[in-house]
């Protein structure tokens, strides 16, 4: 007979290290455009894989001498291999027990609302750059939204729903949103990502978290991140599960920007003479603070330092390691990561900065 603990063990056997069960009624309140239940609407429960980020793949960023491992171990890896395989497999054990199985990667960005702004219109993804680069030479720009999507009938929600990774993790019981707006759980804090199944079998839910806060609230995550996208003081507030959930306010477009061109104290390929150059045109965002991250502000960025690192692996190459290795650092000194490992992640006091 299938359980909920028998689909556990196949999870875990297959190469997940965390297994979770949602009641989908958590996700009351949700808008539409990001409402889970649309995908499959007479599935009974949702189920959330975990698959850990080991540590070492942050290990080049954090001494700034490797920057391939994580966003292709990390981000490419994990969405694109290991995480499907696992899918596949559950999603088989599932089906050969006479229920379907929903079983939803990680999509990137297209949906009819953009996951950067929540708002309809046509923004670019983080792994589509290249394409748009190269569409742009032709005049057809690639986009982050499907902007001309609509609902098949008037009680749908527009094709292709996506939804919230990290609030249904949350919900399906793995853990918090830390002030940083990653997903922290007890076993991994922020180092994992997540893929999910939907499914018609009954399976009992777990509880959401409820044990000691894993997020210290300590803003090491505020102060290391490059780019200060973090607010310290403003949050935004929402309820999952009956549970609030609060993080620090995030300016999206500025961390897509300093994630990937963390800017010249942080960012060891890019030739000082191009920030001189650049600084009062499209490189501006860097010289003065007041400039508002926009999409086009990532466009000027882009398209004058994508030639000196660029995605080889299809996804971003994310440098900036700012808020995860803070949120380690953190965790491991006074949270749920304390004594995981023999040797600390961080030894020296601050990471490296660049003199110039
Ligand atoms: S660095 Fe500190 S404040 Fe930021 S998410 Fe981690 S524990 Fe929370
Ligand atoms: S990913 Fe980097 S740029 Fe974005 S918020 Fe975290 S530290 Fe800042």
């Amino acid at each position: 007979m299938i359980t909920k603990e028998s689909i556990r063990q196949v999870a875990l056997n297959a190469g997940a290290d965390l297994c979770g069960f949602g009641d989908l009624n958590r996700f009351e309140g949700a808008p539409k455009d990001m409402d889970p239940r649309y995908v499959f609407p007479d599935a009974k429960s949702i189920i959330c894989l975990a698959f850990r980020i080991p540590r070492g793949v942050q290990r080049g960023i954090e001494e700034g001498t490797q920057f391939y491992q994580y966003p292709s171990l990390a981000y490419g890896g994990i969405n694109e291999t290991f995480a499907p395989a696992v899918l596949y497999e559950v999603g088989k054990y599932i089906e050969d027990h006479g229920y379907e199985a929903v079983i939803y990667r990680n999509t990137g960005a297209r949906g009819k609302v953009s996951d950067m702004t929540g708002e309809e219109g046509n923004t670019l993804s983080p792994e589509e750059q290249i394409i748009h680069h190269e569409r742009t030479k032709n005049k057809t720009a690639h986009h982050r939204t499907v902007q001309f999507t609509r609902p098949v009938s008037e009680d749908k929600a527009a094709p292709d729903l996506q939804f919230h990774f990290r609030l249904a993790a949350v919900a399906c019981g793995l853990g918090e949103i830390g002030w940083s707006k990653m997903l922290l759980t007890p076993e991994f804090g922020p180092m994992q990502r997540v893929a999910f199944i939907f499914t018609d079998a009954p399976l009992e839910p777990d509880p959401m978290y409820n044990g000691e806060p894993l997020c210290k609230k300590c803003m090491a995550c505020v102060r290391e991140c490059p780019g200060g996208c973090i607010s310290k003081e403003e949050s935004i507030k929402i309820n999952v599960g009956g549970k609030t959930i609060e993080w620090g306010k995030l300016d999206e477009w500025r961390c897509y920007i300093y994630y990937t061109y963390p800017g010249k104290k942080h960012d060891p390929f890019i030739p000082t003479e191009v920030f001189e150059e650049h600084k009062d045109g499209k490189l501006r965002i860097y010289e003065y603070p007041e400039v508002k991250a926009t999409e086009n502000e990532v466009l000027n960025v882009y398209s004058v330092l994508d030639q000196y690192f660029p995605s080889w692996t299809g996804y971003n190459m994310a440098k900036c390691g700012g808020c995860i290795g803070a949120c380690v650092n953190m965790l491991e000194k006074t949270g749920c990561l304390k004594g995981r490992f023999k040797e600390p992640f961080r030894t020296g006091k601050q990471r490296w900065k660049i003199d110039r």
